[in-house]
C-alpha cells in the first residue's frame, strides 16, 4: 500500500487519522494530487490512496428533474469507489482507480453553509456521488464529521447513498440524526452478481436496511439503475415481491427509481471502453440527448415501483 500525501495536507487532523489507519503504508509526499491521479495507471496495478486538499467547489447543482424539488446539490469529499459496477460512469471519468480522500473538511462545510444560507426552500445535499462514502467511513470519518454538522440546519437533508453494509459505523453514532437519510441502492441479486462486482448481496443489504429501521434511522430505497436485461419483466417482478416480503415498506422514508441513463457523451465513452457490455445495447438516444431504455420498458419499471410504493419518485423522466 502506498499513501501519496499532498504536502499542504500533512497537518490536517483528517490526514493524521488516515495515516494512523495505515501505519505500515509507504508514504510519498507530493505537491498536487493531480500529478498522480491524472496519470494513466492501468486498473488494479498499484494499491494506493491519495490524501489531498479540495481546492475548487465541492458542491454542484443536480441536473433538472433529478428530484422533486429544485434545491438539490451533490457534494464530494472523495473520488473513486472500491466497488466495480460495470455500468458506472467512474469507469471513464478518471484515468485510474486510486482512492482520493480530501481532508479539508472545514472548507467543504463552509461551502455547504454558504449554500444553505442562500437557499430559502428545503434543500437536499447528496454525498457519495463519486464514491461509496459508507464503505470508506472507517478511513474517512465522514459520518462522524458530516452527520452532526448537518444537524445544525433547519430545512436541510443530507443523503448518504450506498451499496455498502458497513452500518456499524452508523449505529456507533451517538444519536439518530434528523437531517441525514441513508439510501441503499438495490437490484435483483442475480444482477448484483453479474453487474455490481464486489458489492454486498441483496440479502446483506436488506439485513442492513432492517437493522437501521429497527433503530429508528431514516432509510431510503433507491432502485437504480434498473437494468435493461433479457427477461427483465420476470426478474424485476420477482425482485419487487421479494422486497415486499423482506422490508416493511411503510417504515421506509422514501423510494426512488431510475432506469440506466447516460448523456450521449458518457454513453459513447462507456461503449468505447466496454464494447461487450450487453446492457448498453438496449439503450437508445432520445430527443433530450439522454440515452435510455425505451418508453415501454421505462413505464414497466415505473409502474412496478409505484405499485410497491405509491410515492416512489422517478428520476429525470416523466
Ligand atoms: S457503488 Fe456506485 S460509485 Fe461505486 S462502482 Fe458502483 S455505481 Fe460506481
Amino acid at each position: 500500500m502506498i499513501l501519496y500525501i499532498e504536502k499542504d495536507t500533512i497537518n490536517y487532523p483528517q490526514t493524521q487519522k488516515i495515516l494512523s489507519f495505515f501505519p505500515d503504508a509507504d508514504k510519498i509526499i507530493i505537491k498536487n494530487y493531480k500529478n498522480i491521479f491524472d496519470k494513466n495507471i492501468p486498473l488494479n496495478q498499484e494499491k494506493s490512496i491519495i490524501i489531498a486538499k479540495l481546492t475548487w467547489s465541492a458542491i454542484w447543482k443536480t441536473p433538472d428533474n433529478y428530484w422533486h424539488t429544485p434545491n438539490t446539490y451533490f457534494f464530494k469529499t472523495s473520488l473513486n469507489c472500491i466497488f466495480d459496477c460495470s455500468y458506472c460512469y467512474l469507469k471513464w471519468a478518471f484515468k485510474n482507480n486510486m482512492q482520493v480522500y480530501f481532508v479539508n473538511y472545514e472548507d467543504i462545510k463552509k461551502q455547504i453553509s454558504e449554500v444553505v444560507e442562500k437557499e430559502t426552500e428545503f434543500t437536499w445535499f447528496y454525498s457519495s456521488d463519486y464514491s461509496d462514502i459508507l464503505w470508506s467511513n472507517k478511513i474517512t470519518n465522514f459520518l462522524q464529521e458530516f452527520v452532526p454538522f448537518f444537524e445544525n440546519f433547519n430545512n436541510v437533508m443530507m443523503e448518504v447513498r450506498t451499496k455498502s453494509t458497513n452500518i456499524q459505523e452508523i449505529l456507533d453514532l451517538w444519536f439518530v440524526p434528523k437531517n441525514t437519510e441513508f439510501a441503499f441502492s438495490l437490484n435483483p441479486d442475480e444482477l448484483i452478481k453479474k453487474y455490481e462486482k464486489w458489492t454486498p448481496s441483496l440479502d446483506d443489504r436488506i439485513k442492513a436496511i432492517n437493522k437501521l429501521l429497527e433503530h429508528g434511522y431514516k432509510v431510503w430505497l433507491r432502485f437504480l439503475p434498473l437494468l435493461p436485461v433479457k427477461n427483465y419483466e420476470n426478474i424485476y417482478k420477482e425482485f419487487v415481491e421479494y422486497i415486499k416480503n423482506s422490508i416493511d415498506i411503510k417504515k421506509i422514508h422514501s423510494s426512488f427509481a431510475s432506469g440506466l441513463l447516460y448523456t450521449k457523451e458518457d454513453y459513447n465513452n462507456i461503449l468505447k471502453k466496454y464494447p461487450n457490455l450487453d446492457i448498453l445495447y438496449r439503450l437508445k438516444l432520445e430527443k433530450d440527448n439522454f440515452v435510455r431504455c425505451d418508453r415501454d420498458m421505462r413505464n414497466f419499471f415505473y409502474n412496478l415501483f409505484k405499485d410497491l410504493d405509491q410515492n416512489c419518485m422517478i428520476c429525470m423522466d416523466k
